[in-house]
């Protein structure tokens, strides 16, 4: 076989990635969650590239002061999530942690920390929330349909 319909191949074969593939990202953020819960590190599908970095948006059930949001970076998605439950990873998760206040993986974006200061810069993370204006449900009662269905803008 030759080179060239090898790497098509591989191409076509390319392994879901919960940052590149939207409609996966926001299906699948639910089910990393709850693999998270579990502590089930390896239940983030991730390509190549992303394995090297990625943005992460955290939605919080209630606001914090004016925080509604944390965007972050990391090169260890699980690792960083479990770290930000025990409030180790970001002075805000802690406060928000010890206020009570329930969180969720709510997006990622394949990137650099380039981009995720361009995320932080532009503001209003509301507006690419695919959780904003939809009450969090706790992980136990989470149906992989749901912030899908929201986030697409249909009405439920
Ligand atoms: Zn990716
Ligand atoms: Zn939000």
């Amino acid at each position: 076989m030759s080179t060239v319909r090898l790497t098509a191949l591989a191409k076509a074969a390319r392994p879901p990635c919960l940052a590149c593939d939207a409609a996966l990202s926001l299906m699948g953020c639910d089910a990393a969650l709850v693999m998270l819960a579990n502590r089930v590190p390896e239940a983030f599908p991730l390509c190549r590239a992303c394995r090297a970095g990625v943005v992460y948006l955290l939605h919080f059930a209630r606001p914090y002061k004016h925080a509604r949001h944390y965007i972050g970076w990391t090169r260890d998605l699980a690792g960083r999530l479990a770290q930000h439950e025990t409030g180790s990873g970001a002075r805000l998760l802690q406060v928000v942690n010890d206020a009570g206040i329930e969180w969720r993986l709510s997006r990622l974006w394949p990137g650099d920390r380039r981009r995720e200061r361009a995320l932080k810069r532009q503001g209003g993370a509301a507006r690419c929330c695919p959780l904003c204006g939809v009450r969090p449900r706790p992980i136990a009662g989470l149906r992989s349909d749901g912030p899908a269905r929201v986030a697409m803008g249909v009405p439920a």
